[in-house]
């Protein structure tokens, strides 16, 4: 059903993610030129690349850590994400538990241990990125929803996670919405956040910390270079060639065309998209209550994700997760009318009672995902590069975990996180295209009509639920 008030909505909406769009946005670091030594080069300044240099840096002050992005650090995933910092490791509790078994509770403990690392350092080194603990508010919209929460809760408590079931009436009471039939709310597992600000922040401080800093400076190829690796680069507007001569490399490329050719089989760019409303006025706050400020989501296949902002605006995002033909990436594909009618279309659904709001920014970004649904890692040149990717949709915080895996790699000895089983194996690949396009397209079809069907999963999903295969957000 299309409401006559989204087109109206959407009229105004900047084609840009809300997060970028602000003047704390730094400056940017000139491009790389010539040759350049370093102990480490790390390609990439997401959160995973800026964790690396970070936790580097802090446990080794000597050593000299260059770090590269082709654009500028945080404009990709980690500056354009819904803010979302959970403690899972593994894409939720769900996830980890049916595929490590014996190694959840540990995982849990690691996850937990980050997120309170996480706040440390945002704390310690006064990153301003409205970090809030508010946990996450996980919320049935269908009748057929409301035990799958009820499971959920059972393996949260199991897990000694501070976890509340809410009937109809009490998640109502938490944030006013007439879809909302129960909810549970993990209540300190999930922090909030402002993700650019967070990016920026990390940036700052591996500055301060004596991290070299290039943007602009796309990493061309590797190659081996005596003991070392050489990492070619194309720097600024005109692609001024340069090199970095490394004796290790951390590939931290998230969902970008990899430079190692192996990582192709295992991650597929997914366009997800988000919504972001202008600031609410006092009277429409009181309208939908939400005082607790939770991060929200729904339990569908398709779901969304929704929280109130700093300065009192919503951002609604999720629901579609969209594959291109050859793994393809391209700036328009950020922008995508359909999903940003239907999102608007759905927002108001869950608040009708903010009906004439408007959308201040509506945008799309790639996240990595791979069958597992959470990062996987490995080595390449004789253990000279790690690398970690896979995040899928839950990376805010999991960046930082997997960045002390990738340190532990490149350390060369065992560690009580490269044991790890999560640590040692890697998912399932995707197939060549066209399989790989027809695949997904068949399981986000298949997800679509489950939703629609009272959860019921057909044949293709239960086939590849029983080889431990899918595709997530
Ligand atoms: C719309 C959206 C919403 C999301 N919401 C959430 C959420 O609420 N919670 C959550 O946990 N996760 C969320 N995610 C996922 C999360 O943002 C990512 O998992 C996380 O930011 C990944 O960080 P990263 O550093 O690995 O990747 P990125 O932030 O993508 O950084 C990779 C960097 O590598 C650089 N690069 C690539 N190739 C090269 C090269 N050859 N040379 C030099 N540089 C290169 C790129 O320029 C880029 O800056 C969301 C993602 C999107 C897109």
């Amino acid at each position: 059903m299309k409401l006559p008030h989204t087109g109206r909505a959407l009229a105004d909406a900047a084609p840009v993610p809300y997060w970028l769009d602000r003047p704390e946005r730094p400056d940017p670091l000139p491009p790389l030129a010539g040759t350049h030594d370093a102990d480490l080069l790390v390609v990439g300044g997401g959160y995973s690349g800026l964790w690396t240099a970070l936790l580097a840096k802090e446990a080794d002050p000597d050593r000299d850590v260059l770090l590269v992005d082709a654009g500028t650090c945080g404009w990709a995933a980690s500056g354009r994400n819904g803010g979302f910092c959970a403690a899972s490791l593994t894409h939720g509790l769900a996830n980890g538990a049916e595929r490590w078994p014996g190694e959840i509770a540990e995982l849990e403990r690691l996850g937990r241990e980050n997120l309170d690392a996480i706040a440390d350092t945002v704390g310690k080194h006064g990153i301003d990125c409205d970090f809030e603990r508010t946990g996450e508010l996980a919320v049935a919209v269908e009748p057929y929803q409301l035990a799958g929460l009820a499971e959920d809760a059972e393996l949260a408590r199991r897990y000694g996670h501070d976890v509340r079931v809410l009937d109809r009436d009490e998640v109502r009471a938490e944030v006013a919405s007439p879809t909302y039939l129960g909810g549970m709310w993990d209540r300190d597992r999930v922090a909030l956040l402002d993700p650019a600000k967070l990016a920026w922040g990390l940036r700052r401080v591996a500055l301060d910390l004596g991290v070299r800093i290039h943007e602009h400076t796309r990493v061309t190829g590797l190659a081996r270079d005596g003991g070392a690796l050489r990492a070619a680069t194309a720097g600024g507007p005109d692609a001024v060639p340069g090199a970095v001569r490394a004796r290790q490399v951390v590939l931290a490329t998230n969902a970008f065309p990899p430079l190692l050719r192996r990582l192709r089989a295992w991650v597929v760019p997914v366009y997800d998209y988000a919504l972001m409303t202008e600031p609410l006025t006092p009277a429409q706050r009181d309208a939908i209550g939400w005082h607790n400020r939770q991060g929200l989501a729904d339990t569908g296949n398709q779901f969304h994700y929704y929280r109130i902002t700093a300065d009192g605006r919503i951002l609604f995002g999720g629901y579609d997760a969209v594959y291109h033909y050859g793994n393809r990436m391209a700036p328009e594909l950020e922008q995508r009318e359909a999903t940003f009618t239907a999102l608007a279309e759905h927002f108001f659904t869950t608040f009708p009672q903010l009906a004439g709001l408007r959308f201040s920014h509506r945008w799309g970004g790639v996240i990595d995902t791979c069958t597992r649904f959470c990062a996987f890692f490995g080595t390449a040149y004789e253990g000279r590069l790690a690398y970690a990717a896979g995040f899928t949709g839950l990376g805010v915080g999991a960046t930082r975990f997997g960045a002390r895996v990738m340190l532990d790699l490149l350390g060369g000895e065992e560690t009580p996180l490269t044991r790890l089983d999560l640590v040692r194996r890697k998912p399932l690949p995707f197939p060549p295209e066209p399989a790989r396009a027809t695949g997904i397209h068949l399981t986000r079809w298949s997800l679509a009509r489950a939703d629609a069907r009272e959860g019921r999963r057909n044949l293709w999903l239960r086939t590849l639920d029983r080889l431990g295969l899918g595709f997530d957000s």
